[in-house]
């Protein structure tokens, strides 16, 4: 555990020394940085100098010593060097350069199965070259295939280098070779005193020196522990970690201390409207909607802005909680928006809540991408004049959106949305110091253990508790092989009257080639099952052909809906109780557990099949284990965070919540103590400093 004990306060000028000592050099001014490298370091994440010595390796490759070739083990990556004493290009399936190098204990062959004329010629009979790859048994005993070669020459080359070789994360266009020289001319620098980063942890025998946590990091000696690097618990690699959780500790009081400034319109309901809207449901609210109701009524009827995250897994019935909310600004006289990542989602609310609404006397308006012309034209004045209530996409975020009064945001689904979606919809309600209430919605549970930092500054609700009469949906794996057998009983449910969902989640990224896998899988469908009407949704069609089908689903016209994940959040037909999933050994937890959310709304027991393709991986295996065992969406979460780690269970895709570098809320939970009473201790300056190298400009902070 660490124990800092602060000296003295320490201030940024301390230790500063102008100019672009910190590292805040953009990385434009490096050797060799034009803007196509640039766009690719950006990418990354990597703008300043400091951001390069800040990119951690993800493994290190040994160098710092030669192998003699009777001691290459198979399935080690070594470093041999020697003389080619033998060459030779073999026609096999294609051509095939093998070339047996050779010092004085053993020979290794050297395997390339594309090659140039410039290899040909560095390997040639005699040469003297060093190979850097891994070995393998071959034929004619050991071999590396595609090894890097370095040519020796007369000199007897380049010396080895004294610390391990560190291998970095890098990005499509961007090769291995100039970004490991990019970091290491910052780390050059760093060592030679020519970026100097201002430490403002205390110097102590149990915390390392920043810059002497770099330079561990990026060149480790040989005898590091290298396993404890990769890993994060190696001390040099905590100590950043550090310095990042306090980056976001204090960045967050920060933002908390300007928050309390601002205010936002009290909304109350004087007119009863909320008990209309429960009066005239077919079922009454779960204890679990009652409560978050009322935590949300409160924060909506005080004159701060409500910023509130709602958890409830899916077909917990949260959308009858944000109808709730909504009610209370219009009974207010306010204006409500609700806005959801999909159009099928949005149409899908618009369709539920003005049936709700409509009858309360609100009038809600529709407003989407696909709406045009006329019907824009009238949605946009209804927005800035009478409207009540807006449904929609991300089309309500848009420039030349105005609202006469919008005192609610409701967010559905929001780690689809990005901050700055966010952040749009919020100015349009923005008043000066006063600002609209928001509600963010989400059934991506996040694991209890992380949510606190995870959704820090939010206020969170959880809804723990399905409507009644639910029953957990029966879940089973089975081989692709008996898809004949799943399609007969496929038939079989569908003949007496049910739906089902036949999902097609392709592999490739390809919204095309998905789109492809779809139809041929509908209409082979279409020829097993004749006399079932089959239906087909995807990306790539246009909005009100896919509306048309998904109205066509929920009618009942259409049985068997087949589709990619488009219907992955939010999509609500009781009706369908049966969900084929293909290729489910490909897809996470999390995913499995949205698309199997879409049944198991009606009464009847409902069952998915987990289509997968043999051989099973070892985390697919477990992954279909778990997804058979429970459907509880915080029980999945756990094991995904167990299988995963919490960086994917976060991942980057969901923006709005924090991201880190280097800390990993799993690994370094132990952590947050002393980081906040570290924070104590830190003046302004240092504050600044702290927040500046790890945040810059980084939007996780950007006050919405
Ligand atoms: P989600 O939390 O996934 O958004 P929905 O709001 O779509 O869930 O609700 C799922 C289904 O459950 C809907 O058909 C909804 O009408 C129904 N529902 C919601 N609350 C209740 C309740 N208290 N009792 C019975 N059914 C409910
Ligand atoms: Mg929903």
């Amino acid at each position: 555990m660490l124990s800092w004990c602060w000296p003295a306060t320490v201030t940024a000028a301390d230790s500063a020394n102008g100019g672009d000592s910190p590292g805040n050099r953009p990385v434009t001014e490096l050797p060799g940085v034009g803007a196509q490298v640039a766009a690719r370091l950006k990418a990354l994440g990597l703008e300043r100098e400091l951001d390069l010595l800040f990119h951690l390796p993800l493994r290190y490759e040994d160098r710092t010593r030669i192998t003699p070739m009777n001691r290459v083990r198979p399935n080690t990556t070594v470093q041999v060097q020697g003389r080619i004493v033998h060459q030779e290009i073999r026609q096999a399936r294609s051509r095939m350069l093998l070339a047996t190098l050779a010092d004085d204990s053993g020979q290794v062959v050297l395997r390339f199965f594309r090659f140039f004329p410039s290899q040909l010629r560095q390997l040639r009979e005699g040469a003297r070259v060093r190979c850097f790859g891994e070995a393998r048994f071959g034929p004619n005993g050991f071999e590396l295939a595609h090894p890097q070669v370095v040519s020796l020459g007369r000199d007897g080359g380049p010396p080895l280098p004294e610390s391990l070789t560190p291998v970095y994360p890098t990005t499509q266009g961007l090769g291995q070779a100039n970004l490991a020289r990019l970091v290491g001319l910052a780390v050059e620098r760093l060592r030679q005193g020519l970026v100097r980063l201002d430490d403002p942890l205390p110097a102590d025998d149990e915390v390392m020196g920043l810059t002497n946590a770099l330079l561990t990091i990026h060149a480790p000696g040989p005898n590091e522990d290298l396993a404890a690097l990769v890993d994060g618990h190696h001390p040099a690699v905590q100590r950043l970690a550090v310095e990042e959780l306090l980056a976001h500790h204090l960045a967050l009081s920060r933002l908390n201390r300007a928050r309390a400034r601002q205010r936002a319109p009290r909304l109350e309901d004087g007119k009863g409207l909320g008990r209309r809207l429960l009066e005239g449901l077919p079922f009454k609210p779960t204890a679990a909607q009652d409560r978050v109701i009322r935590e949300i009524l409160e924060d909506l009827a005080g004159n701060r802005p409500m910023r509130r995250l709602l958890q409830g897994d899916v077909g917990s019935g949260k959308t009858l909680v944000a109808a709730a909310a909504l009610v209370v600004a219009a009974a207010s006289g306010r204006q409500a928006a609700i806005v959801a990542p999909t159009e099928i989602l949005a149409e899908q609310h618009f369709r539920t809540l003005s049936a709700w609404l409509e009858p309360l006397g609100l009038e809600t308006v529709w407003l989407a991408g696909k709406v045009k012309g006329k019907a824009r034209r009238q949605a946009l004045e209804a927005l800035a004049g009478s409207a009540a209530i807006a449904i929609g996409t991300h089309a309500l975020f848009q420039e030349g959106v105005v609202f006469r009064d919008l005192g609610l945001i409701v967010v559905d689904e929001q780690h689809r949305f990005g901050v700055h979606q966010r952040l749009a919809l919020t100015a349009k309600g923005q008043r000066g110091r006063i600002l609209p209430h928001q509600l963010v919605m989400t059934a991506t549970p996040i694991p209890r253990t992380l949510a606190m930092t995870a959704y820090a500054g939010l206020d969170v609700s959880v809804i723990d508790e399905l409507p009644p009469g639910r029953k957990p949906v029966t879940t089973v794996a089975a081989s692709q092989s008996r898809r004949d057998q799943v399609i007969e009983r496929l038939r079989a449910a569908l003949a007496e009257g049910r739906q089902a969902y036949w999902v097609c989640p392709l592999i490739e990224e390809s919204d095309l080639l998905q789109a492809e896998a779809a139809e041929t899988r509908a209409a082979e469908l279409t020829r097993s099952l004749a006399g079932i009407r089959v239906g087909l949704v995807h990306g790539r069609m246009k909005p009100a052909d896919k509306q048309q089908v998904m109205d066509d689903f929920s009618a009942g016209r259409i049985r068997l809906l087949v589709a990619t994940t488009v219907i992955e959040v939010g999509v609500d037909v009781p009706n369908a109780g049966l969900m084929m999933i293909e290729n489910a050994e490909r897809l996470g937890l999390s995913q499995l557990h949205q698309l199997r959310g879409r049944v198991g709304r009606g009464s009847d027991q409902a069952a998915c099949v987990l289509l997968y393709r043999p051989p099973l991986g070892d985390m697919a295996r477990a992954r279909l284990e778990v997804m058979r065992e429970t459907t509880d969406g915080f029980v999945i979460a756990e094991k995904d965070l167990e299988l995963r780690g919490p960086g994917e269970v976060l991942g980057t895709r969901q923006t709005g919540m924090l991201r880190f570098r280097i800390a990993d809320l799993g690994r370094d939970a132990d952590l947050l103590e002393p980081v906040r009473a570290l924070a104590e201790r830190l003046d302004t300056s240092a504050q600044t400093l702290i927040i500046e190298r790890w945040l810059g400009q980084a939007e996780q902070f950007v006050d919405v």
